[in-house]
């Protein structure tokens, strides 16, 4: 349980809900900044404006997925007003606080750096990235389908990556009845393609597996699809890239040959908003309650 730990959620979309569903279930006393045009209200939870919270109170503040802008806005979907997170704002709170995102940039680094303020990138955890990518690869299903006029059954697919999102898309795009190569560079990934019953090669040599490739999807944030490895494509060819911005495909080029290519950030919060603030709340719940603990354990 959290009681008497006190939170101040700021900003987000409907994976924040879940989130706030959580916590407050824990008994946790929420500050909701952002939500002055959410209807639902959640016991334990109190919508206020950012210069209306006493930060000196604060155990920890929960940032949505993406942290802030690079000049510290933060995004509000339930809000029409602009939320700013400073570091004038972290230095009220106590020296305890921590800071939850998932992601970061260089603006929220300097900020609580500068504060000395903990912050945890919750998406740099293994265990959120492998939950994550399950509604990632159901997202990538669904592009495939939307875009192209033939079945991923029988299609050569290929992947690019044997990361957390990789491995999911390449096993999932197999059990459709694609045929399915992976690119990588380590030799462990190739071995580990082999054993999955799929077809490695080395990334450096993708030029040579693309001629007849139907759907190829990247997850190496890094340009690999670059122009000449787009130029030995057939024009049929759908490229998914699901690198985070700004992905690792020639996207000027493959408009310049008519290949329809597709940036495809987000898509958990797109497909499954519930799913992937429920991983996010079921992390998040169990990092506060250790935090909670380790705190009380050294007040006793
Ligand atoms: P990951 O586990 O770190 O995997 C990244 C993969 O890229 C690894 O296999 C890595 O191989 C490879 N790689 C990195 N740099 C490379 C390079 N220069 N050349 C060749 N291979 C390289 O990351 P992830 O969790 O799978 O996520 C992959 C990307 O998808 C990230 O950009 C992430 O932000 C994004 N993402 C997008 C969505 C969405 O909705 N679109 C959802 C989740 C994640 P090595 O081990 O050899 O380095």
């Amino acid at each position: 349980m959290l009681t008497g730990m006190q939170i101040a959620v700021i900003g987000g979309d409907a994976r924040q809900l879940e989130i706030i569903r959580k916590l407050t279930e824990l008994d946790s006393k929420l500050s909701l900044i952002g939500f002055e045009q959410l209807d639902h209200a959640f016991s334990g939870a109190i919508k206020e404006k950012l210069d209306e919270v006493d930060f000196s109170n604060i155990d920890s503040i929960i940032l949505p997925v993406p942290g802030t802008s690079l000049d510290g806005q933060i995004e509000t979907i339930f809000s029409n007003e602009k939320v700013y997170l400073s570091e004038e704002v972290l230095m009220k709170t106590p020296p305890h606080c921590t800071i939850y995102s998932g992601i970061t940039n260089s603006y929220l680094n300097a900020i609580t750096k500068k504060a000395n303020r903990r912050l945890v990138q919750l998406f740099s955890r293994d265990d959120v990235a492998i939950y994550n990518s399950i509604p990632t690869v159901e997202g990538t299903i669904m592009m495939a389908i939307q875009h192209t006029d033939f079945t991923i059954h029988g299609s050569k697919t290929i992947v690019l990556g044997l990361g957390r999102v990789g491995m999911s898309v390449a096993r999932t795009f197999a059990s459709l009845g694609a045929r399915v190569q992976v690119g990588a560079r380590k030799s462990e990934h190739i071995a580990r393609i082999t054993e999955m019953g799929l077809t490695p090669f080395h990334i450096n040599d993708l030029a040579q597996h693309v001629r007849d490739v139907d759907i190829c999807i990247n997850t190496i944030p890094h340009l690999v699809v670059s122009a000449s490895v787009i130029s030995r494509m057939p024009s049929h060819t759908l490229i998914i890239d699901l690198a985070s911005k700004p992905g690792g495909t020639d996207f000027r080029y493959a408009e310049k040959r008519g290949i329809k290519a597709l940036l495809a950030p987000g898509l958990p919060g797109i497909v499954a908003p519930k799913t992937a603030g429920q991983i996010l709340a079921n992390v998040l719940s169990q990092l506060l309650q250790d935090d909670f603990q380790s705190r009380k354990g050294k007040v006793t």
